[in-house]
């Protein structure tokens, strides 16, 4: 027997009996003022994986029940139901359609038929929620000689029950537990696209970076249901904010560090991580992919770390204020993250509140800067290698990759690793964590949490570093003559033993501040016996480094 999928899937919404054409929306706002509401709960289920993802017109079985006090008091039953997954939508590009046509028997012996359908574009990754979870429904009355629509609506799925869905899909009849996860991974890519990351409890971009890692199940976040947002920059780049509606404080925006995609907080390999220590202490936290994060598209583009500043952090701000409703947020972020941070502050950034800020401030004090002085500079060589884009994946057949791997070999590293992965993320990225702080299930990941970077970011930064604090793409001095807006508290934290970018970088950034601002506005902290990113994915991190950023960002709730 082929293997097969199951999950259960809960939709709600409102439709209404005066809307009869195809304006759905009309249905659903009507639906809305009168409250007559509609719901289902679906079991979709099909004996084989395979035909469903790639025969184009592949049907499902649903069963399950519809709540609809308009039709019946009571519950209406559903069984055999038709779900399809239609590979193309044959009138648009890029499209996906999945249709659901059910016949519901009420109490009283009377049949109707919920006929819905969802457009997927797959190109535009901002829709892919609304896409996802957006059902365009007709009620048909099946009672009559003919049948005859009687009702109009949408009906949505919450991030709730989305989450819960996911957790409910499962691969039926699988050989064994690697084709289990992988059929899983699969499907839920193909169902999901890129919410499947986020709330399908499967690590499936391990297959881009690390080909021959098998997908990896994760533990439960101790979280609500994330919210998945994504959105525009003023360059129309999609960005992604991840939310975990934790209480009344923040909103608290977590910014990640160069190559990494917000997964570097959020990795479940730990007890306790970041987002969900801030969680627990009741903040609204949002997790901020922007343009460099490998989660994203944009990834692989061109840009400077100005674009991150001037773009990104204004957006992203702007999104978090108006979905959340509060005024102002705070920040914490890390390293290049943090970097840009402080840049789009100076850049005339409003609406920040407060923030922690890690490792790479404005002062970049780093080993990193003789090496480019000596011509050692990373970026620089990658460009005369004509190579635009480079990750922490590598395949030696490759010409491509066999000069990156000849360059990074002129980069030694502190730290040592019997993994190529890691060796090869140390070569790019320097000494990004200290081995002694991260726990084997971290290490193990730690592929996950790094992937494509591009050659021109690198530039920009290592322009900065050798001039020593940050200047724009064209050496510029458009940020440093404006720290009178970097007028909020900013408490700076950075791990005493950081040989990528010294603690000293932190101190002059703290004391120049204080020299132009209220000095009072300034905290720093330093993290003993911790480097970089093992702050935040190390072991012990729980106990020895998030009460410090919570009580931070306390401070200003
Ligand atoms: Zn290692």
């Amino acid at each position: 027997m082929p293997a097969g999928i199951q999950f259960t899937e809960t939709m709600r919404g409102h439709f209404s009996t005066s809307v009869l054409n195809d304006d759905y929306a009309a249905g659903e706002a009507r639906g809305r003022k009168d409250g007559t509401i509609l719901e289902f709960k679906m079991t979709v289920q099909s004996d084989n994986l395979d035909e469903m993802l790639t025969n184009p017109q592949h049907q499902a079985r649903l069963d399950g029940t519809v709540n609809c006090p308009t039709l019946s008091p009571q519950p209406l039953k559903v069984s055999g139901g038709e779900f399809h997954l239609f590979i193309k939508d044959p009138t648009q590009v890029n499209t996906r359609l999945m249709t659901y046509k059910m016949v519901a028997k009420a109490a009283d012996g009377k049949s109707y038929r919920i006929d819905g359908f969802k457009t997927i574009h797959d190109d535009k990754h901002f829709e892919i929620w609304p896409d996802t979870t957006t059902l365009f429904t007709k009620v048909v009355d099946l009672n009559g000689p003919a049948e005859k629509v009687i009702g109009t609506g949408i009906l949505h799925i919450l991030p709730a029950d989305f989450a819960v869905q996911m957790t409910t899909m499962q691969v039926t009849n699988a050989a064994n537990p690697v084709e289990a996860l992988t059929g899983l991974a699969k499907f839920g890519l193909f169902f999901a696209g890129a919410l499947f990351d986020t709330y399908g409890g499967v690590l499936v971009r391990s297959n881009e970076l690390k080909t021959d890692a098998p997908p990896r199940k994760k533990r439960p976040l101790k979280m609500s249901a994330p919210d998945v947002h994504f959105f525009e920059t003023d360059d129309k780049t999609t960005l992604r904010l991840t939310r975990y509606s934790g209480g009344k404080k923040g909103p608290v925006m977590l910014a990640p560090g160069f190559g990494t995609p917000t997964l570097a907080y959020s990795i479940d390999t730990v007890d306790t991580n970041l987002p969900e220590a801030l969680f627990a202490a009741g903040y609204d936290v949002w997790l901020f992919d922007y343009r460099a994060s490998p989660d994203l598209k944009s990834a692989r583009t061109q840009f400077t770390l100005d674009d991150i500043a001037k773009r990104d952090y204004p957006a992203a701000v702007a999104k978090v204020r108006e979905v959340s409703g509060a005024p102002t947020v705070q920040v914490m972020a890390h390293c290049v993250g943090s970097m840009t941070f402080l840049m789009a502050m100076a850049a005339g950034l409003q609406g920040v509140r407060s923030a922690v800020s890690s490792a790479l401030t404005l002062y970049s004090d780093s080993p990193l800067a003789n090496r480019i002085r000596a011509g050692m500079d990373l970026g620089k060589l990658l460009t005369n290698a004509k190579i635009e884009t480079l990750t922490t994946d590598f395949d030696r057949q490759k010409a491509e990759d066999a000069i990156i791997d000849n360059i990074l070999k002129t980069f030694p590293s502190k730290e040592q690793c019997h993994s190529a992965v890691c060796r090869r993320i140390l070569g790019i990225y320097g000494d990004v964590y200290k081995h002694d702080q991260l726990n084997e299930a971290t290490h193990n990941a730690i592929h996950e949490m790094f992937g494509v970077a591009n050659v021109r970011t690198f530039n920009h930064l290592g322009l900065i570093v050798r001039t020593g604090h940050v200047v724009d793409a064209n050496g510029g001095d458009t940020y440093m003559n404006h720290l009178d807006r970097l007028a909020i508290p900013i408490t700076f934290v950075h791990g005493e033993e950081n040989n990528l970018f010294l603690p000293s970088g932190s101190l002059k950034t703290l004391q120049k501040l204080a020299s132009v601002n209220d000095a009072k506005l300034y905290q720093r902290v330093e993290f003993k016996n911790y480097a970089h990113m093992d702050c935040y994915m190390g072991r012990d991190s729980a106990r020895d480094i998030f009460p410090t950023i919570v009580g931070e960002l306390d401070r200003f709730n």
